[in-house]
């Protein structure tokens, strides 16, 4: 008798309609997004990736929105295991960009029509902030036109507060897990989800955009785990998700583990583009790292966003999060007219707005 029910449950129709439902209402049970991320039939997977497409292009009119990614530091003062800028990575040549060179990247980045910079980095020194808070109430009086978003990681409640009373508008951190321990295994002990998930709280107080969302193929991660992401994630309701695939970095303790999986990273895409029609969810560079045309195959399995480096190039391979991360062509800002093109070429565009979330 199971078994007759499980052969029915796994059949194309059934799978396809557990699709609808997820279109529909926005949500399924634990069993249908296992369903979803464990089916072996290839005419279900086309079917998400189509459902989720379409529902982006209702909202989205086929338009990518791009946000000039400025690499500010790969200095850090923690030591995640996975990271190729932990703190413990002693063969790497440690930047800081200056105030001059973000905002020179800035200009640069407003002159080709960027009109969102995101300033990503490691974890500086506490005693930075003041650094930081200061950085962005220039980028903002500089270009008032322009959203700021800022992925700098953990700090207290009022570093977050004086950042956006500078005019910062979102927050990207991932939670990277949400099971426990899962997340002890893939942090030293320093560090903890509660911390992590309390900044993901104040974030929200205090009125950001707020970002979340994992690596894929984490060492140690469990298809459950991923369900436990995913129903974190409905919950929280965040107005971006960033998602990509775990790829080894040759320096860290996790440097032997296998890559994460682009096939679940994309069918990802699709769940969460249909749990939130409206969310923010780029085509990240780590998928276009490990997957051939990634990028392109995102957007076509729903993703709406993509963040070329607008980083100087000289200091691009320093920020070594994994091995084989891609920061030329059409991920660079430099190579926007390949990016057009390749958008062009399944009928997409960049939309140039700061595409805020609706
Ligand atoms: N320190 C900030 C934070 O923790 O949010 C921002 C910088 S951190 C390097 C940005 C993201 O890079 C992390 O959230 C993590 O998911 C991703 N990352 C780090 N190491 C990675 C790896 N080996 N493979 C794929 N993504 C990685």
């Amino acid at each position: 008798m199971l078994f007759v029910i499980l052969r029915v449950a796994k059949n194309p129709p059934f799978m396809r309609a557990l699709v609808d439902i997820l279109r529909s209402e926005h949500h399924l049970d634990s069993n249908g997004y296992k369903m979803l991320l464990e089916s072996n039939d290839e005419n279900v997977v086309n079917y998400l990736h189509q459902q989720a497409r379409e529902v982006a292009n209702e909202r989205f009119d086929k338009g990518i929105f791009v946000r000039g990614l400025i690499e500010l530091t790969n200095v850090c003062r923690n030591d995640c295991l996975y990271c190729g800028i932990r703190r413990s990575n002693k063969s790497l040549t440690r930047y800081t960009l200056t105030h001059e060179q973000v905002m020179q990247c800035c200009q640069t980045g407003h002159a080709i029509g960027f009109r969102t910079f995101v300033i990503q980095g490691g974890e500086l020194p506490r005693d930075k902030a003041q650094w930081l808070i200061q950085l962005v109430a220039d980028m903002r009086s500089s270009w008032p036109d322009c959203a700021i978003t800022l992925s700098l990681g953990e700090w207290t409640r009022d570093v977050y507060k004086a950042l956006r009373n500078a005019g910062a508008d979102r927050y990207l951190l991932r939670h990277e897990t949400h099971n426990p321990q899962h997340y002890v295994s893939l942090h030293p002990a320093n560090m903890s989800l509660k911390n992590r998930i309390q900044c993901l709280e104040w974030l929200k107080e205090l009125g950001y955009q707020v970002g979340t969302g994992i690596m894929v193929g984490s060492p140690g991660q469990t298809i459950n785990h991923i369900i436990e992401d995913i129903e974190f994630i409905e919950q929280f309701r965040p107005h971006m998700i960033g998602l990509g695939p775990f790829i080894p970095q040759h320096d860290t303790p996790m440097g032997i583990y296998p890559a994460g999986s682009a096939d679940i990273t994309k069918r990802l895409y699709s769940i969460f583009r249909l749990m939130f029609p409206n969310v923010l969810l780029p085509s990240t560079t780590a998928l276009n790292s490990i997957n051939d045309n990634g990028r392109i195959k995102g957007i076509m399995a729903g993703a709406n966003v993509v963040m070329p480096n607008l980083s100087p190039a000289d200091v691009r391979e320093n920020y070594a999060l994994y091995d084989g991360k891609i920061s030329s062509a059409a991920e660079a800002a430099e190579g926007l007219a390949q990016l057009e093109t390749q958008l062009a070429s399944i009928g997409y565009h960049i939309n140039w707005n700061r595409g805020d979330y609706k």
